[in-house]
């Protein structure tokens, strides 16, 4: 009885914890660290990588979404470089639920450097705003290279219309409530950039409900400071891996999915 009892409190224990007692196993997730190799993405002072900071998030978050049962697959788990049709692939051909590409943001006015800081996620749509399009056209730039125009905006458009927009909208607003909820318990000056929309290429051959974050700027310096702390990659993983978990439930209460 005593073991009953026992395995019982445990049982409950995990399921209230969201652990490995629910079967998520059906449930596959890619994350996408962006860049690598030669392509070191935004550049902090002292040599600060946005290619490395986002990898060691996206491991983080691999290893939360694994101990809670899923399934998981990361484009790439070292220093090298993936062509922008090798990540969307991995997401069709693993029958993912959701696609989550990580990275970080920067911007040229050295001005600003203090005052721009914050945590944002997009999904993919066409926008007129001109901060969402900067920001875009700075993350495209390296997977682009060698695509020309007509066929890019042939990708883009073949996309647009999709459901998926909706769906990767709500994936978006739960992912980046989560974040901003664990980074703010520990450090409350962080500025929540919300959910947009914007035309990020690493999210067009992906038809899955897909979302690309922006973790912090890494040209203000308090934020990169913060940003290369194990603490706050935990946050940050944490509140991504919580915020899929939420959208996948919700989801599967609503379609079976
Ligand atoms: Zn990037």
């Amino acid at each position: 009885m005593r073991s009953i009892l026992f395995g019982l409190g445990t049982l409950l224990l995990l399921a209230g914890c969201g652990g490995p007692s629910v079967d998520r196993s059906d449930s596959f997730i890619v994350i996408d660290a962006g860049h690598g190799g030669h392509d070191s993405g935004a550049v902090g002072a002292a040599g600060l990588y946005e290619k490395t900071l986002v990898l060691a998030i996206a491991k983080r978050a691999a290893k939360k979404f694994k101990s809670m049962g899923y399934r998981v697959h990361l484009t790439r788990a070292n220093d090298k470089f993936i062509k922008l049709s090798g990540r969307t692939k991995i997401a069709d051909r693993k029958d993912a639920k959701v696609f989550i590409s990580i990275h970080a943001n920067a911007i040229g006015d050295k001005s600003r450097f203090s005052q721009v800081q914050g945590i944002e996620t997009y999904y993919l749509q066409k926008t007129r705003d001109a901060k969402s399009q900067r920001i875009a056209a700075l993350e495209n730039a390296a997977v682009l290279q060698g695509t020309d125009i007509l066929s890019k905006n042939v990708i883009i458009d073949s996309v647009l219309n999709g459901p998926k927009i909706i769906e990767s909208n709500k994936l978006a607003i739960d992912v980046q409530r989560q974040m901003v909820k664990y980074v703010k318990s520990g450090y409350s000056d962080v500025k929540d950039g919300g959910v947009r929309p914007a035309p990020f290429y690493v999210l067009v051959g992906a038809s899955r409900p897909s979302v690309l974050i922006e973790v912090g700027y890494l040209t203000n310096p308090k934020e990169r400071a913060r940003l290369f702390t194990s603490d706050y990659q935990e946050r940050i993983a944490k509140g991504i891996v919580s915020g899929a978990t939420r959208y996948i439930d919700n989801r599967k209460r609503e379609l079976g999915f």
